[in-house]
């Protein structure tokens, strides 16, 4: 059989091949982790890259008891996210990296004058992925320099991330179900580096580093940490912000002023304060996007709407989502009363999309703007925009 052209002059320098005993890979290992963190990361760890068997049985176990609510991402294919080997044939280590986004809490927004004000969470503030992606790259590129196969995976779905970081080393799992590391807390975005280099990895996993504490369950607004460790997607947030269809009614009040992603599980959780007084955070950076203006953000059109949040995972890419989860916002922060508020709900009333009109519906009922809804009732034709309707016009 022929052999892939790329595989046949792979060269492997004499001086690192496998059967020359670990000396010399373990002194490349050492190499690469200062190669990443010279180029940006805050932590590297190395890890064999041996099938993930203990969760690829827990995503197939959640995703059958229905608890990953509809998630694809590595739920998608756990076969696949749970392989290294898949990514990379004949994988045997994983250059994991960490790199951190915590920054300093911004300034309130400017004011209510240019509000409704909706919050981002901290990991979407910017797109943390390339700088980390550039970062792994420098290391893949070593790999390949050296005459190995090495490939980058962060944020892709085609590996547990998590998983690759605490079997390098670098965390443990905390009760809301992410990644823990001493001194840092869980503020950081975690890629890898496949390879078919048998690197030695210095570190093993870490034991769980929480002991009795649980803040992050209670501090959940919809109880979506249903026991340490398991989460409930049917209820988390920052899921329901990234799922398609409506927005559930029945978590549309506990959503706040969340427009983009949720931070609750990680405020609450003592390692994070502590990571903070043992190293303040750096200020937000020029770009950083904390707030944002609600209204200005509805009156955006597709394409401007898409450029502002293209970061964020939209499903199908499709600003009508973005708006979906703006109106649940509008209707918990805008005042009724407000002439922008006024004029956007309008809009939003007299959209094509039945899903903008359902949102929209909610939102004028939740700011007592009942005026706004009642000439919907005998056009209405869509089956639930007139449920929204009825149940906003019912009798209290
Ligand atoms: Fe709950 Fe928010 Fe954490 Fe999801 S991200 S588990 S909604 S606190």
């Amino acid at each position: 059989m022929a052999r892939c052209k790329h595989e046949a002059v792979r060269l492997r320098p004499p001086s690192l091949r496998v059967d020359d005993g670990g000396a010399l890979l373990k002194e490349l290992a050492g190499e690469l982790c200062r190669v990443g963190r010279d180029a940006g990361l805050d932590d590297v760890g190395i890890a064999p890259a041996q099938p993930f068997l203990s969760t690829r049985a827990h995503l197939e176990e959640r995703k059958a008891a229905g608890l990953h609510g509809g998630m694809h991402f590595t739920y998608g294919d756990p076969g696949r996210a749970t392989d290294p080997g898949r990514a990379v044939p004949g994988a045997r280590s994983l250059v994991v990296g960490v790199r951190s986004y915590r920054r300093a809490d911004p300034e309130a927004p400017p004011g209510y004058r240019h509000g409704p004000w909706a919050r981002v969470a901290r990991y979407s503030w910017a797109d943390h992925y390339a700088p980390l992606r550039q970062a792994l790259g420098v290391v893949r590129d070593r790999l390949v320099a050296l005459g190995w196969a090495a490939r980058v995976l962060a944020d892709d779905n085609a590996l547990v991330d998590r998983e690759a970081a605490y079997r390098a080393g670098l965390g443990w799992y905390g009760k809301n179900t992410l990644l823990l590391a001493p001194g840092r807390g869980s503020w950081f975005v975690i890629g890898s580096v496949v390879t078919d280099a048998p690197l030695p990895g210095a570190r093993r996993p870490l034991g769980d580093g929480c002991g009795s504490c649980a803040r992050c369950l209670p501090a959940c607004p919809t109880g979506a940490l249903i026991a340490p460790g398991v989460l409930d997607a049917r209820r988390c947030l920052a899921w329901l912000l990234e799922a398609p269809g409506a927005f559930p009614p029945e978590y549309r009040v506990s959503l706040g002023d969340r427009l983009y992603g949720c931070d609750d599980c990680q405020e609450a959780c003592p390692p994070n304060r502590a990571a903070d007084r043992h190293r303040p955070p750096p200020a937000p950076e020029a770009g950083d996007e904390p707030w944002i203006d609600v209204v200005g953000l509805l009156a955006l059109d597709d394409e401007a709407l898409m450029g502002r949040v293209g970061r964020w995972y939209v499903p199908r890419r499709q600003a009508r989502f973005v708006r979906r989860n703006a109106l649940v916002v509008l209707g918990n922060t805008g005042d009724g009363a407000d002439a922008r508020v006024q004029a956007c709900l309008r809009e939003a009333l007299a959209d094509r999309d039945p899903l903008i009109r359902a949102h929209a519906v909610w939102a004028a009922a939740r700011l007592g703007r009942h005026d706004l809804l009642r000439p919907m009732l005998p056009t209405e034709g869509d089956d639930e925009v007139r449920t929204e309707l009825n149940d906003a016009l019912a009798p209290a």
